[in-house]
Order: structure tokens, then sequence, then C-alpha cells
């Protein structure tokens, strides 16, 4: 079975940068470009910090990032998304929980609604900023997915 998952401290990341959206795989700009042009949209851009994954139906979380705002309010691995802000979320696909997430930015809160051993619970989180040292990690996982010719340039293979 193939599960997709979608790490949400950078949702939208590649759908709204529209040389990514482009290039996916194989990033075609400078190492530098990118740094700048990652930077610049992620800088005062808040985010929740939740990795979740498609139940087909429905949407569970599969792994809080360490000290993110979904850490703080205490959402763990596992639970299910039941209800967002009071939508229904039972049926819907990480893309769905994306678009909810990127329609809150400027209000910057979610009361979610999770199913966690069989009891609902209520979690009430507040969207926070990157730091700088976020942004420095995204923009390093992104040069060492997408720009391999230049990562590897300078080293060889260990034998
Ligand atoms: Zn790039």
């Amino acid at each position: 079975m193939k599960v997709r998952t979608a790490t949400l401290f950078i949702a939208g990341l590649f759908a709204t940068l529209a040389l990514h959206a482009q290039e996916p795989k194989h990033c075609s700009a400078t190492a530098k470009e990118c740094d700048q042009q990652i930077r610049q949209m992620l800088t005062g851009r808040r985010y929740l910090g939740l990795s979740i994954v498609d139940l087909k139906p429905g949407i569970v979380v599969k792994s809080v990032v360490p000290d993110s705002p979904a850490e703080r309010a205490r959402f763990k691995a596992g639970d299910r998304l039941i209800a967002v802000n009071g939508h229904s979320m039972t049926e819907s696909s990480v893309q769905d929980f994306k678009r909810m997430l990127a329609s809150v930015q400027n209000v910057g809160t979610l009361w979610v609604i999770v199913q966690r051993r069989g009891a609902y619970q209520r979690i009430d989180v507040r969207l926070e900023p990157y730091t700088k040292e976020q942004i420095d990690k995204i923009i390093a996982q992104h040069l060492a997915q997408s720009h391999t010719a230049t990562a590897a340039a300078g080293s060889s293979p260990g034998q």
C-alpha cells in the first residue's frame, strides 16, 4: 500500500514557488537563487508543525515536529483529525488540510478535534512564524534533494 505523506511545516512551499512547481525533483536554478527565494517566501510565514498522511478516507498525524506549535499544543502521532475550525475532516485528504492551513494564515489559530485511542479531544493551536533556524533547515533540505549535482560536486564518493 502506498501512503502519501506531506510535511506540513513546508506546506505550500513548492506549490507556490513556480520555479519548483515546474521542477519538483531537479531544480535548475542556482543554489543562491533558491536560498534567496525560499527565505523570502518563508520569512514571516506561519506554520503548524504536523506531518500527516491520507487514510483514504480521512487524515491522521504521522509525526509532530519537535519544538513546533503542534508539539506545544500536544498533538500526538496517530491522532485522527476529525474536524478543523468546525469543518469535518473525516472524508478529507492531505490536500484539503493544506488548503485549510493556507486559509488561516492571517488568523493564525486553529481548533482541531482529534480522535485519540477512541476518545475525542479538542486541541487549540496558534500557528507561529518560522524561525531563522527552521528556514535554514528547509533550504538545506531543498538543496540536498534538488541540487544533487551541486551538492556532490565538491566531494568524491567514499570507498
Ligand atoms: Zn532549488
